[in-house]
């Protein structure tokens, strides 16, 4: 076979060289040990939270005064969604991710580019070229239907599957047979001629799990589709190669064909980047683990968090909780600092599926949130608010103190109240205090008759004085308990319950339910100073 010939009929209007490509993307001129990386999401317009857990990438570039970049991996159109990289670039600004070069909104910035891979289609066939040139790859022309055919045959002799050996029917066809087909218009893919054996197995260097040993890619793999566009093992080494970067962060899926990858990079004489392999995102289903999945977990699109309004910083709390070994501790020995002050470690990083549940990001949130100071807490409710909650952000806007002083509750201290983690959960926790949103939730404990609860109301507004001290005010609640048969004490309720009608918690769960409309609430006194004297009273009046 003439490869030069045939690399011609192939490829007749690329003219560049690989060493072209080499001389316009040189090395990066970094410092030594820089890491260089990127997210690489495909525009679907489903952002997952994989692409922000790989996006940690950035915290290694930082720390490493390296680079981070976005690219746009377009080349399955079919699957493109308009508006894709605008969200892909909006979720991860929002998640505080920020890239140094790559795609942007109005178009790229930085010497690597183009940053999407349908723009880059010279280059890949310029690679292309280069190793139909070499006697690396050749032009295939089998048919869906045969391919479905040799599969089906492989598996019923339970032979290795894929396109290789003499299963590789386009391998050795004459220059003559390419030209003919080619005249006749028959679509045709480019195929890899491996030479790898099935037996061997080779090293890779994982910078998460460390050294992998792998089966040899014994496959005629595709590189370019019948449109001339690549496939993504293609062009992620070309691109990974071209753009200098150091470190592929990449789900764990990818492992699957890492030795294809590994078999490019080696065959074209390109040093291979640092692998890296992220754990699956899992979750428990009954008694089993299983993958995340878009179709049954809201919880894997990274718009999820935003609209229920977790804050971004919770979030990569509980990511790094969940997915770096070593995070804990350091958050415990730092509750207060930001999660970009830990130095992040790729050894660090969990290798195998990582378990992902709803309830630990609550904590972890509403921990976080407590911590917040009541501006931060305002601010950050707003901002949601104006977005997914338009007629609280009004009410919000229109009695700003008011709301402030709401989300002062219970906040500072030793022991703040972890009322909510997310912006959705503070909304519905804080919407007693306004008296437009104000519902009772809950009923009169079981313990307090019709009766006692009118003379408990009626007890408390008499007494009710706010110019009293907390210390006042309770020791008038305790004198109200006492003469109406409750008990002051709950152990002694407890011991002898005969005694008595209840205890000072249903007395105090009733002027609750009267007041915010639930048993469970923070400090009365508190909440009675947030609401002023005539709401007040107009509640418990209304609730006698
Ligand atoms: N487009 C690939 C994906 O979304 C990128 C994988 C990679 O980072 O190389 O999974």
């Amino acid at each position: 076979m003439d490869n030069q010939a045939l690399a011609a009929l192939l490829f007749p209007d690329i003219t560049k060289s690989i060493a072209d490509y080499e001389a316009l993307y040189p090395p990066r001129d970094l410092p030594d040990g820089a890491v260089v990386t990127r997210i690489a999401p495909s525009p679907t317009g489903f952002v997952h939270l994989g692409n922000l857990y790989n996006a940690i990438g950035e915290r290694l570039a930082r720390q490493t005064n390296g680079v981070f970049y976005l690219r746009i991996e377009d080349t399955d159109q079919k699957r493109e969604v308009e508006g894709a990289v605008e969200a892909v670039i909006d979720a991860m600004n929002f998640y505080g991710v920020k890239f140094d070069e790559g795609a942007t909104v109005e178009g790229e910035t930085g010497k690597y580019g183009p940053y999407r891979q349908r723009q880059r289609k010279e280059l890949y066939q310029t690679i292309a070229k280069s190793l139909v040139e070499r006697g690396l790859a050749y032009p295939c022309f089998c048919t869906e239907e045969q391919l479905t055919e040799m599969r089906d045959e492989q598996m019923a002799n339970k032979e290795n599957i894929g396109y290789y050996g003499k299963y590789a029917a386009c391998r050795d066809l004459t220059l003559e047979q390419v030209q003919e087909k080619i005249s006749a218009g028959l679509p045709w893919v480019l195929r890899f001629r491996s030479s790898g054996d099935a037996e061997k197995m080779i090293p890779v260097q994982d910078g998460i799990r460390g050294e992998l040993h792998v089966q040899e890619n014994y496959t005629d793999f595709v590189l370019l589709k019948s449109d001339g566009i690549p496939t993504y093992h293609f062009a992620h080494v070309c691109d990974d190669h071209f753009m200098r970067t150091t470190h592929v962060i990449r789900d764990e899926s990818w492992l699957a064909t890492l030795p294809i990858h590994v078999q490019m990079f080696d065959t074209l004489g390109w040093q291979r980047p640092v692998y890296c392999h992220t754990a699956t995102l899992m979750k428990m289903d009954g008694e089993s683990k299983r993958k995340l999945s878009k179709r049954k977990d809201p919880e894997l699109a990274l718009s999820y968090y935003r609209a229920e309004g977790f804050p971004p910083e919770a979030v990569w709390l509980y990511l790094l909780t969940v997915l770096n070994s070593n995070f804990e501790e350091w958050h415990m020995a730092n509750p207060d600092a930001n999660s970009r002050e830990f130095t992040f470690s790729l050894e660090k990083m969990s290798s195998s599926g990582a378990l992902f549940d709803l309830a630990k990001l609550d904590n972890i949130a509403k921990d976080y949130l407590s911590r917040q100071s009541a501006d931060m807490v305002y601010d950050g409710l707003l901002a949601w608010a104006k977005e997914y909650d338009t007629a609280l952000a009004a009410r919000m806007e229109a009695k700003a103190d008011f709301f402030r002083a709401a989300i002062s509750v219970g906040r500072g201290g030793d022991k703040p109240r972890k009322d909510y983690g997310s912006w959705a959960q503070a909304a519905k926790f804080l919407s007693f205090y306004d008296s437009e949103t104000f519902v009772r939730e809950d009923e009169c404990p079981e313990n307090v008759s019709a009766e006692d609860r009118k003379a408990i109301l009626t007890g408390y507004l008499e007494t009710l004085n706010f110019a009293d001290t907390p210390e006042e005010w309770f020791a008038k609640v305790k004198e109200l308990t006492e003469q109406l048969g409750y008990a002051v004490q709950v152990k002694k309720y407890k011991k002898n319950p005969e005694l008595y009608k209840g205890s000072i918690v249903d007395v105090s769960n009733l002027i609750r339910v009267a007041l915010t409309g639930r048993q469970n609430s923070p400090d009365l006194w508190e909440i009675s100073h947030v609401l002023g004297e005539a709401e007040t009273r107009r509640r418990i009046e209304e609730y006698q």
